[in-house]
């Protein structure tokens, strides 16, 4: 009888641990995806870069021989469905870790195993599984270099080779078409902009990562100036599962650039997204509270829709440095990571504004977008995430553009005001926000919305006043 192959954040055939399992029994395999509440959830960006990767691995399970059946609903009636139409007798996915996913897939394992199907979760999305990783005193990590220095030197597994074909069922169930799901219905104007600027799909994750492999020698000169390509992009292939980390992991081994200039800086960041799930996965309220229970006390303005935070969103609060990381975002559908850093700074700070406004508006805009990561990042820009940078250190968007972008290109790459013959990109944001923000390239760069000194003289003040209470 027929395994059904449940993916989920996990579309790709090499380094795919449940997959390979499920090929060694040679027994016929059903590949299938199911919108669920999960995947309703998603905000307009990532739902709309997920239908470009379910495009892209129904093509390559194509290649290999079978199909990608699609079904919409509750997962467990869909599973229960398809398990009577096709009389499989078993239900494998790779592990997720989020609150909603632990949830349900703890549900319907209990549900189907008592059904008599065989139910088998695999590990995959991650290098460690977050229960195997822990302190001395047997506690998950709250601090990230202690973690890195447990993991650093561990045997991560060898990825998987690539299943080349899938035996296929007897008989097809039938499957939902793509199209029909509008998985891009929510996504600002923006589809058409973005879309030159991303190429779906597992072999494109693995061009991206051998390119990657040429430069990453600079990795740790560069990672930091959001004016050149010194990073790796494949942070939208992670999430989606379209490479697998320990492909990556053991890529970088391989090219013999562990323990040198590049190669250690670049593992490191790859724990940074350990870190985050574990963090994510022991304490589930990383996602919606503050960590530090103190922070529950601080100001944070929490209107999602008051002036400056509206100017923030369209990428207009009148500070170059915090405008065009927020412009690169609506053009390319990803964000440089000092970018990030500093946009997400001025709306915590400058603007005082609750960081979980600015996640929810990543959550919506990043084609990247991973739930731990982005919860992590807001708390750690914030102040009030576990391992974070303390409050006080606020950052100077202009410093931190002069210094990260010194010639100031990456400005003049974004942002068109003021130039008399902007490039391509600057202009795309027009064409790529909304039209009832009204905007236009002829309009004249706007005045800050707050400057820099009173923006940062009213967050220490209120930073003060927490203290003190
Ligand atoms: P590289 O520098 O090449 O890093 C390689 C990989 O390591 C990345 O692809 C990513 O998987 C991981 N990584 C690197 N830095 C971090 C980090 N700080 N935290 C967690 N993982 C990391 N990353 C996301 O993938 N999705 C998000 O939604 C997201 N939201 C963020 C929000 C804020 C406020 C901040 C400050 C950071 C956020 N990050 C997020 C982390 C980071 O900015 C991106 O992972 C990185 O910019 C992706 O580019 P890259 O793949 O070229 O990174």
């Amino acid at each position: 009888s027929p395994i059904i192959m449940w993916f989920r954040r996990d579309l790709r055939l090499s380094d795919h641990p449940a997959l390979s399992a499920a090929v060694e029994g040679g027994r016929p395999i059903i590949p299938v995806f199911i919108l669920d509440h999960t995947v309703q959830a998603l905000g307009a960006a990532p739902k709309w870069r997920l239908g470009l990767g379910l495009k892209a691995f129904a093509q390559a399970l194509e290649q290999a021989g079978s199909r990608l059946i699609l079904r919409h609903g509750d997962a467990l009636t869909v599973l229960r469905q398809l398990v009577v139409e096709t009389g499989a007798s078993d239900v494998f996915w790779t592990r997720a870790y989020d609150p909603d996913a632990i949830a349900r897939d703890t549900k319907i394992k209990t549900a189907l195993t008592d059904q008599s199907v065989t139910v088998k979760s695999f590990a995959g999305h991650l290098l460690f599984e977050p229960w195997t990783v822990a302190t001395k005193t047997g506690q998950p990590f709250r601090v990230f270099t202690p973690m890195w220095r447990s993991v650093r030197s561990r045997d991560v597994p060898a990825p998987n080779n690539a299943v080349s074909h899938l035996k296929t069922p007897a008989m097809w169930p039938v499957s939902e078409n793509l199209e029909d799901w509008h998985l891009g219905a929510q996504m600002r104007r923006g589809a058409s902009v973005v879309t030159p600027h991303v190429r779906p799909g597992e072999t494109a994750a693995f061009e991206a990562l051998h390119q990657f492999l040429d430069r990453i020698a600079d990795y740790s000169d560069h990672r930091d100036r959001m004016d050149l390509d010194g990073t790796s992009n494949l942070s939208e292939y992670l999430s989606l599962g379209e490479i697998g980390p320990r492909s990556v992991w053991h890529a970088v081994q391989r090219a013999g650039m562990t323990g040198v200039q590049g190669g250690e800086p670049y593992l490191r960041q790859l724990v940074w997204r350990e870190f985050a799930y574990q963090l994510m996965y022991h304490t589930p309220s990383l996602l919606s509270s503050n960590w530090k229970p103190e922070w529950d006390r601080f100001p944070w303005n929490t209107e999602a829709d008051r002036p400056e935070v509206l100017a923030w969103k369209q990428a207009k609060t009148g500070v170059p440095g915090v405008d065009a990381g927020l412009r690169q975002m609506y053009v390319t559908g990803r964000m440089h990571n000092r970018a990030r850093m500093i946009v997400a700074s001025y709306l915590t700070k400058h603007l005082m504004t609750h960081w979980k406004i600015g996640m929810d508006w990543f959550a919506d805009c990043l084609i990247d977008w991973d739930p731990a990561a982005n919860a992590m990042g807001w708390q750690w820009v914030a102040g009030s995430g576990p391992d974070a940078s303390p409050f006080f250190r606020i950052f100077n968007p202009q410093t931190q553009q002069e210094k990260f972008d010194p010639q100031s290109d990456f400005v003049r790459q974004w942002i068109a005001e003021g130039q008399s013959n902007p490039p391509a990109t600057a202009l795309a944001y027009f064409d790529a926000v909304p039209k009832s923000w009204n905007l236009s390239p002829q309009d004249p760069y706007p005045q800050p919305v707050v400057t820099l000194a009173a923006g940062r003289a009213r967050a220490l003040a209120a930073y003060e006043g927490r203290k003190n209470q």
